[in-house]
């Protein structure tokens, strides 16, 4: 019997809404399961699909403080709380909506499912589109994450004695991951991101390689605006692999943001989804056992395609470029109507590559100096 991957997902998280103008829109999550459906990709043989279920109350616990928890559970009825601006709650990129409580134990429910499933040999992937909100704090939301699915799933694996190395592919700086295991050489963080000094949260700069029996073992590539599929792959290539390898990790936990795209209404990053695809079958050839979660990514039509053909090249299936017609439909009711999978185009021409290269190169070399004689023994 062949390993099973698992995709994990449910119509449930339709129920929850951030608010008419906010730039996460729900919906895409349950565009991204139509055509995944659509391209026959739930039916194979190598697919177990695991409907969520939401965490304990006490899983978030594991990393979130009691206070703060009982702050989110009093928004959970769509009211404002006590105290809610200094959780980071308010009008903005955390709103008060109701059952934002209910959401992020579904949101986390399903992240657990797919790090215990890889975790107990039940198959060597498992996804969780809905997962991957890295910027949510101990005690604070932030960047539209209330609860920190990542940080959870890694607590739980390190608590049945894992190591874990973590991929952080969002335009963002994973800066809640990175500070929850910034003193620990038992979780290698490494996020690839839009420079903090052009996008939130401001961070992720290649000097913060961690502290204590830690250093080293927080890595970061951070990417001037409009970097393209050419520099980002080459950057990923000479960083990720060795890295990834020399920790010996028992499971890889990724956050698959498609934020980057040179069409994200919120980020100024160029890449495609050429470039995307790269990157996935490059972390499905490390060969490890991986927990992948969603994250980031503001074009709903990108989100959909990038992370059905993630899906495709998690169970080695390859797709069909014209978009099946089941899902034009459902597409064009959201004002979506591409027709293609990754479409011819790559990213619109700009000037300032040489200097781009010449700071990435800068920034490898910097992390080759520093982080790879920690990890690399
Ligand atoms: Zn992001």
């Amino acid at each position: 019997m062949g390993m099973k991957n698992a995709f994990i997902y449910t119509d449930a998280y339709l129920d929850y809404n951030y608010g008419p103008t906010h730039p996460l829109r729900i919906p895409r999550l349950k565009l991204t399961y139509e055509l995944i459906r659509a391209y026959g990709l739930l039916d194979l043989p190598s697919v177990k699909f695991i409907p969520t279920i939401k965490a304990d109350e006490e899983d978030l616990g594991l990393f979130h403080n009691k206070e703060y928890l009982d702050v989110l559970k009093q928004a959970n009825d769509g009211c404002w709380p006590e105290d809610g601006y200094f959780y980071g709650l308010g009008p903005g990129d955390n709103p008060i909506f109701a059952g934002l409580y209910d959401w992020s134990l579904l949101t986390t429910g399903a992240t657990l499912q797919a790090v215990d499933f890889v975790a107990n040999g039940e198959g060597e992937v498992a996804f969780n589109i809905a997962g991957g909100l890295h910027h949510a704090m101990k005690s604070k939301a932030s960047g539209f994450c209330y609860v920190n699915d990542l940080v959870i799933g890694i607590l739980r694996l390190l608590n049945r004695g894992k190591r874990v190395a973590y991929i952080d592919i969002d335009a963002h700086h994973g800066d809640g991951v990175q500070k929850a295991f910034y003193q620990t050489d038992q979780v290698l963080t490494i996020s690839l991101h839009e420079s903090g000094y052009s996008l939130f949260p401001g961070t992720g700069f290649e000097y913060e390689i961690g502290e204590g029996k830690g250093e080293g073992y927080s890595v970061n590539l951070p990417f001037l605006p409009d970097t393209d599929d050419e520099v980002y792959l080459w950057a990923f290539e000479e960083i990720v692999p060795e890295l990834v390898h020399a920790f010996h990790p028992d499971v890889v936990v990724t956050q698959l943001g498609v934020d980057t795209f040179y069409n994200d209404p919120l980020t100024k990053l160029n890449l495609t989804i050429h470039g995307f695809e790269k990157v996935v079958r490059r972390i499905k050839s490390l060969d490890q056992r991986w927990a992948a979660l969603g994250g980031g990514g503001y074009d709903v039509s990108n989100v959909a395609r990038a992370w059905t053909l993630a899906w495709a090249i998690m169970n080695g299936v390859e797709l069909n470029e014209p978009l099946p017609e089941s899902y034009l439909e459902k597409a064009a009711r959201l004002g979506i109507y591409e027709k293609e999978l990754r479409g011819r185009g790559g990213s619109p021409p700009y000037g300032r590559r040489e200097e781009i290269m010449r700071e990435t190169e800068r920034v490898v070399e910097f992390l080759r100096k520093t982080v790879f004689p920690k990890v690399i023994r």
